[in-house]
């Protein structure tokens, strides 16, 4: 922990690792989501589908790793047993009991839009009493915007091709 970096933050800085271990128990449901549902993923355009998932699942455990660095540089512990995470998570887990690719696109979607407003508020939060944090923030909001974006576009591909056939 770095004693001055930690003075800086102009927030109460336990409340602020709370809500970083909420985002990081979110970031390990969503990577395991996206890593299991492209082992899973079946019917019309699926090679584009798990392609796009297997981005994600690797997307999600970066912002995973960015977000218990900023944990650790603050002087906290991420939650240390996968059991604790759904204790923390704001967004959930959604088993990918039906394959169906379009049934995997709107559970992770959903995922995604949850992941904005989580990203978003913590800007809001952090955007004058912690730089640094409001930068992390921003970055991974604007990778889940990016998801949200892939994943409607598929489905919107999805869409056409069967009311073509
Ligand atoms: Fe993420
Ligand atoms: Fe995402
Ligand atoms: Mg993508």
């Amino acid at each position: 922990m770095g004693t001055k970096g930690r003075e800086i933050v102009g927030m109460d800085v336990d409340e602020l690792l709370g809500l970083l271990n909420k985002a990081f128990a979110d970031e390990w449901l969503a990577h395991y989501q996206y890593w299991l549902g492209a082992k899973l993923a079946k019917g019309p355009m699926k090679d584009g589908v798990i392609a796009e998932l297997v981005q994600h699942a690797a997307d999600e455990l970066r912002h995973a790793d960015l977000v218990s660095n900023r944990i650790i540089q603050l002087g906290g512990e991420p939650v240390t047993s996968p059991e604790d995470w759904y204790k923390h998570t704001n967004c959930g887990y959604d088993p990918p009991t039906d394959p169906y690719v379009r049934v995997l696109l709107e559970q992770n979607i959903k995922g995604e839009q949850c992941a904005i407003g989580v990203y978003q508020s913590l800007a809001q939060k952090t955007r004058e009493a912690d730089p640094i944090t409001y930068e992390l923030a921003l970055q991974i909001l604007s990778d889940e915007v990016e998801h949200e974006e892939d994943l409607q576009a598929l489905l919107e591909d999805l869409d056409l091709m069967v009311q073509r056939q």
